[in-house]
């Protein structure tokens, strides 16, 4: 093999959103050296289009205290979510918001000249009483906001980044040390090795996965497809966030935070239907529960439009100025994709793919854990995973709104930290075998085949379709069999795929084709693991069994590539310092 180009770091991030960016600056004021790579300019990572913002228990608004915010969390999380991780983030919420303002973030304010703050769906004050007001917003741009500072302190700290560079895949020696990565330079399509003591994903989510989403064309999941091919476990794939609000079947999204400042959803017949599904909570309940009350709606043959196939946000009861000052983005989102201003018309929506639970195995201070050659859980060496990609896990079997700006930042930050202790004792570099790089460069190879009869695109539209028809807001174990069937199916005939156009765009096709690759090993993931768990809980909902069974199923599954086979693991149920919030039935 040709000898490749390789670059050398301390500590190589793969990806640029918030998770990346928060460790890499945090790595690079503490002076190691550190690459981020990302396969889109660092600012159009998909944290920039988060809207409603993050949560933290600031009490500005009304009173609040982080330890509410860890029980609503964990309830949230319909009791998946580990406590300690929990507990932790919850803790740490106040200071990293207060952080980034002092970074630059420009959150909107109250008249007081304090963070203002809205009500977000899940979220009460004295463990279950009131609502709270806990997510702190710039206006319904927050993750823009948060991007571009998070960007302009890694540029001040020195970090080296490689932007529109697609990482093919880890570089894993014999004995199962992470070394790095190889990568491949978009615009010329040269390969670059990239060596690094130690190598972090940071690779956002996967909600490419279904054909209505409200994530950018980028989110392919493909950090966890390199986990899964490492031999690395995926954890809790099975749970999919469906927003309840995504623009009738377009799929941008209708921030949570419309619901925060008053919005509420309607059926055909003008009612509020949430008062029956939610009687406390209503259209702030938790997004699990507001989406399968639509598609119930809907379903029973209430919803709106001449097919009865969606619901409609009415906002226009809000007070003009007000729409305009929080809401500015969201008037501009409605009026270019539903042709509707939410100043006077309603919005027609429907559950839309969002949030990958799910992902790569970690505790909380980012490291990747997995049982490996059937050991034991243990850390894998050189390995980290935060934000969308990881599962920590924070969210367990469904996310709060405005909990993942304030996972990827909190997470981001403690991995850095972690890593900068273990840089301090590790000075060399490992040797990286030539056949680990070799391994990567099949990936690679592969892709030159001239010949074959299926097309990439056309099976990147059946997957997608496939996903949402058969493992959607309600599964059953009929349907979702069927699915899995299909979708092997799907998986042979991309052995027999040739990229769309050799000739005029040959990188974005190759990219593409490897981009399907990782959605379909995410895809297999994510239906198999949810065919074998026999109940319902959080966003995974089974109509064939529809209650939580906390007697058989109160554990994380780990779903393992290699030979598909699953296995599962304990929750972790004490938290740090306080009390464990013990399972109890979950009402809004
Ligand atoms: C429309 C929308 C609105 C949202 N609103 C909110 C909100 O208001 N509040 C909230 O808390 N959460 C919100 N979320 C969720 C939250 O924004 C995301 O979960 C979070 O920003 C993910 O951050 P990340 O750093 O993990 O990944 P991302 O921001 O997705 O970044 C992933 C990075 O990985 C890079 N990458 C991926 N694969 C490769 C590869 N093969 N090679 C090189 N680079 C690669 C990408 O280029 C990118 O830089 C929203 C999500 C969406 C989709």
């Amino acid at each position: 093999m040709t000898e490749l180009a390789k670059r050398r770091f301390d500590c190589l991030v793969i990806g640029a959103g918030g998770g990346g960016l928060r460790a890499a600056m945090q790595l690079a004021q503490g002076d190691a050296h550190v690459a981020v790579i990302s396969k889109v300019f660092p600012t159009r990572s998909h944290t920039v289009a988060a809207q409603g913002g993050m949560n933290a228990a600031l009490g500005n608004v009304v009173p609040d205290n982080w330890h509410w915010h860890m029980y609503d969390t964990i309830k949230g999380s319909d009791y998946l979510g580990d406590q300690d991780a929990i507990e932790y983030m919850c803790r740490a919420a106040s200071r990293l918001v207060i952080e980034l303002e002092h970074f630059g973030v420009p959150f909107t304010r109250l008249d007081s000249g304090r963070i203002y703050q809205r009500p977000f769906g899940g979220q009460s004050q004295n463990f279950g009483g009131d609502q709270a007001a806990r997510t702190c917003a710039a206006a319904d741009r927050t993750g823009h906001a948060i991007l571009h500072s998070l960007y302009q302190q890694n540029l001040k700290a020195k970090t080296h980044f490689f932007d529109e560079y697609f990482v093919i895949d880890l570089l894993v020696d014999d004995a199962g040390y992470v070394l790095g990565a190889l990568a491949l330079n978009i615009e010329t399509g040269e390969p670059l090795v990239i060596q690094a003591k130690t190598t972090m994903l940071a690779t956002g989510g996967a909600g490419r996965m279904f054909r209505t989403s409200t994530n950018a064309m980028i989110n392919t999941g493909d950090g966890l497809a390199m986990a899964a091919r490492a031999g690395i476990p995926l954890q809790d794939m099975e749970f999919f966030q469906f927003h309840p609000t995504g623009i009738a079947g377009v799929g941008v999204l209708i921030s949570e935070g419309v619901r925060g400042e008053g919005g509420y959803l309607i059926n055909s017949q003008g009612e509020r239907f949430m008062e029956r599904y939610a009687p406390n909570a209503r259209d702030l309940a938790s997004r699990d529960v507001v989406s399968r009350a639509i598609a119930i709606e809907i379903r029973e043959g209430r919803g709106c439009g001449p097919n009865k196939d969606f619901v409609y946000l009415k906002v226009d009861h809000i007070d003009e100025n007000i729409i305009k000052k929080r809401l500015p983005g969201i008037r501009e989102l409605a009026t270019r994709f539903a042709g509707v201003d939410p100043v006077t018309d309603p919005i027609p929506v429907h559950p839309t793919a969002h949030y990958t639970m799910g992902g790569i195995p970690t505790n909380r201070f980012g490291q990747v854990v997995a049982p490996l050659h059937k050991s034991a859980e243990e850390p894998v060496p050189g390995l980290y995973a935060v934000g969308e990609c990881a599962c920590v896990s924070v969210h367990g079997a469904n996310r709060l709104g405005g909990n993942s700006l304030l996972d990827i930042v909190v997470f981001g930050r403690a991995a850095g930290n972690h890593i900068l202790d273990f840089l301090a004792e590790s000075r060399y570099h490992r040797l990286i075998p030539d056949d680990c790089i070799e391994r990567a460069m099949q990936r690679l190879l592969r892709w030159q085949r001239k010949d074959g009869s299926e097309s990439i695109s056309v099976i990147h539209d059946e997957l997608r379709l496939l996903m949402e028809q058969h493992c959607g807001v309600f599964r059953t174990q009929e349907v979702m069999d069927q699915g899995i069937k299909k979708i092997l199916q799907l998986e042979q005939r991309l052995q027999h795929a040739v990229l769309n156009d050799h000739s005029a765009v040959f990188n974005t096709a190759r990219i593409e084709a490897l981009e399907l690759e990782n959605l379909m090993d995410v895809s297999i993931a994510t239906i198999i693991s949810a065919s074998q768990r026999t109940e319902s809980r959080g966003a995974h909902s089974r109509l064939d069994y529809p209650d939580r069974d906390d007697e058989h199923w109160l554990k994380h599954t780990l779903f393992f590539k290699e030979d598909r086979h699953l296995e599962y693991k304990p929750v972790r149920m004490k938290p740090l310092t306080v009390d464990s919030f013990p399972p109890k039935e979950r009402v809004y």
